[in-house]
């Protein structure tokens, strides 16, 4: 059946397609021509990132950060369960153990009281995830990694134009990793960007970029002839795909705003479900500056969330759940390890479902749609 109003539907400027008519024209079609270069520029001056390199994923750019990382077979990395695959398969690709700890039952990142528990002299890494675009806890989580020599890369997939006391997500870490994938809020179908806050692997970074050669600093003419220096992959995207990105990124402030309204609208709306014990809505601390990624709710149990979304589904609104735990997952148990139970993770993934929200939907009686429905049905 056909949704009459989805979980997601990607949003285009329609400056999309002249753009990428722009970038055919100038016969420059493979990566880091003109587009690569605004958009990689704009995401430094968003972050603060010493560089910022456009990647066809965000999964390419965390594979990038396993290598930057120097990650070797046993080496272990702490990450939180609840998450996306490639946050932790990226590191396993390098050999590293995943170190499963729980998250924080408030914003649902990594609990960074966890972390320190977890730390061996394997440890080489923390990935923190800022889950919906809200910002885990980030002056905790660098501080333990600088006691402990450790690296930080931010799996900030959800969390472009986001901020953390102040701070725009994305600059706390050795390197962070960003999505541009057609479920995010600024997307190019597939995409992603590596941001480098360390200077002294930038270098390295343009060199795994770019299947391992120093082909970046040939055509800066700062050697003369170029050739194979280290591991690396191709990771640059096209600049067709550059020309695309860079018609949202045109757009980026309109877009978060239109999606915190829709978010904000929700959050109002249910504010006496909550009150009524029915369901649990996000919560964001007062120093994340988010970046309405996601509008979920917490249900009291999985049977009261399988029928709200069966419910929804009668309606014509997809709503969907989220991640299974990784530790608990057939891969999971076979490469990585835990200390403890993950009971939060366990509840979360049993009990969140998230609700449509996409740049649009506040037309037509869309939203107004949604809340009703949603009202009604965990009314029942
Ligand atoms: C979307 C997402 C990814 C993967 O992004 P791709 O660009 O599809 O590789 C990784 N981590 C998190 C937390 C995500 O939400």
């Amino acid at each position: 059946m056909a949704l009459r109003i989805p979980f997601n539907k990607p949003y285009m400027t329609g400056r999309e397609l002249s753009l990428i008519a722009d970038a055919h024209a100038s016969l420059h079609l493979s990566g880091d021509g003109k587009y690569t270069k605004l958009c990689n520029g704009w995401l430094a001056d968003l972050s603060g990132a010493k560089a910022a390199l456009l990647t066809h994923s965000c999964t390419a750019a965390l594979e990038m950060s396993a290598l930057l990382c120097d990650i070797k077979p046993g080496d272990e990395v702490i990450v939180p369960s609840f998450t996306f695959v490639t946050t932790v398969s990226s590191f396993v690709m390098r050999g590293a153990v995943p170190v499963f700890i729980d998250i924080r039952p408030d914003t649902l990142n990594m609990d960074e009281t966890k972390i320190e528990d977890a730390i061996t002299e394997k440890t080489r890494a923390i990935v923190p995830v800022h889950y919906a675009g809200v910002g885990a806890e980030m002056d905790t989580i660098v501080a333990i990694a600088k006691k402990h020599n450790l690296k930080v890369v931010e799996d900030n997939a959800q969390g472009v134009m986001s901020s953390f006391k102040g701070k725009p997500l994305g600059s706390f870490g050795n390197l962070a990793a960003v999505s541009f994938h057609e479920t995010k809020n600024i997307i190019s179908g597939e995409g992603g960007a590596l941001y480098v806050n360390d200077e002294e692997l930038i270098e390295k970074a343009e060199i795994i970029r770019e299947k391992g050669t120093n082909r970046a600093r040939f055509f800066r003419g700062q050697v003369d002839k170029y050739t194979w220096e280290d591991l690396g992959s191709s990771y640059l995207p096209s600049e067709i795909l550059a020309a695309f990105l860079w018609g949202q990124i045109k757009e980026a402030y309109e877009i978060t705003d239109r999606r915190l309204k829709i978010w904000q609208a929700y959050h109002e709306a249910f504010a006496g479900l909550e009150k009524e014990g029915l369901i649990r809505r996000p919560i964001v601390p007062e120093y994340c500056k988010h970046n309405a990624h996601m509008y979920y709710l917490l249900f009291n149990s999985l049977e009261e969330r399988t029928d709200f979304i069966a419910k929804m589904r009668e309606q014509g609104i997809g709503c969907v759940f989220h991640y299974l735990p990784l530790h608990d997952s057939p891969a999971g148990k076979k490469f990585g390890r835990f200390n403890e139970e993950l009971p939060v993770t366990k509840k979360v993934s049993d009990t969140l479902v998230r609700l449509p929200l996409w740049v649009g939907l506040e037309k037509d009686g869309q939203l107004e749609e949604v809340i009703e429905n949603v009202i009604r049905i965990v009314k029942r």
